[in-house]
């Protein structure tokens, strides 16, 4: 199975992604962990991103794509994949639509986890990473509507959308999140 974790920072796409993984035996492939193992090791790869994830800016999106075709292909070949914060913007999508359908590796269901700007910033505010600093935070969530939220049109017009109310103990999101998986599945089998 191959599915996407879209969210605002803080929706909590990095724990449900992680339980989808485990659920269906699949990668969980996370951009942002793998960026923060890239700077911390100082690779090229880390060097080119560090001041863009310390601002709470987009890295550029060819530094990503290089970072993730592999990986993403390599998951394919495994039984499926969960991205989680990739992609974020409409060109990301698009490298990614591009490169996965001449490798039969498209995206089957893109969930989308929704959750109140208020609670987004608590949360952030209480898990204290690096780049969760007030400031930071703040321009993090106006990217997120400014460059990922448009990309959500795609999926919906491409019928593979399904969006989960992600406020909520996290249990309780993961039986949301497998409830739409399901039906999004089920629907996909209907002639
Ligand atoms: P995350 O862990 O998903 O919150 O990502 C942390 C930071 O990594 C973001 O604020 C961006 O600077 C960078 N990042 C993660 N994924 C992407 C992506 N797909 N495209 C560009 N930048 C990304």
């Amino acid at each position: 199975m191959r599915v996407l974790m879209i969210g605002a920072p803080g929706a909590g796409k990095g724990t449900q992604g992680v339980r989808v993984a485990a659920h269906y035996g699949i990668a969980h492939i996370s951009s942002g962990d793998l960026l923060r193992e890239h700077i911390a090791t100082g690779s090229s790869i880390g060097r080119a991103a560090r001041t863009y994830v310390e601002s709470g800016d987009l890295v550029p999106d060819s530094v990503v794509l290089d970072m993730l075709r592999k990986p993403i292909v390599a998951a394919s070949e495994q039984g499926g994949y969960v991205l989680d914060g990739f992609p974020r913007t409409a060109p990301q999508a698009r490298a990614l639509h591009d490169a996965a359908a001449d490798d039969g590796a498209s995206v089957e269901v893109a969930v989308h986890l929704e959750v109140p700007e208020d609670r987004l910033t608590e949360r952030l505010l209480a898990r204290g990473r690096d780049d969760d600093t007030p400031q930071v935070i703040a321009h993090r969530l106006e990217v997120y509507r400014r460059q990922t939220v448009p990309m959500l049109e795609l999926y919906a017009e491409r019928d593979l959308l399904v969006t989960v109310d992600g406020d909520g103990d996290v249990d309780e999101v993961s039986d949301r999140v497998e409830r739409g998986l399901q039906e999004r599945l089920r629907r996909r089998q209907v002639p």
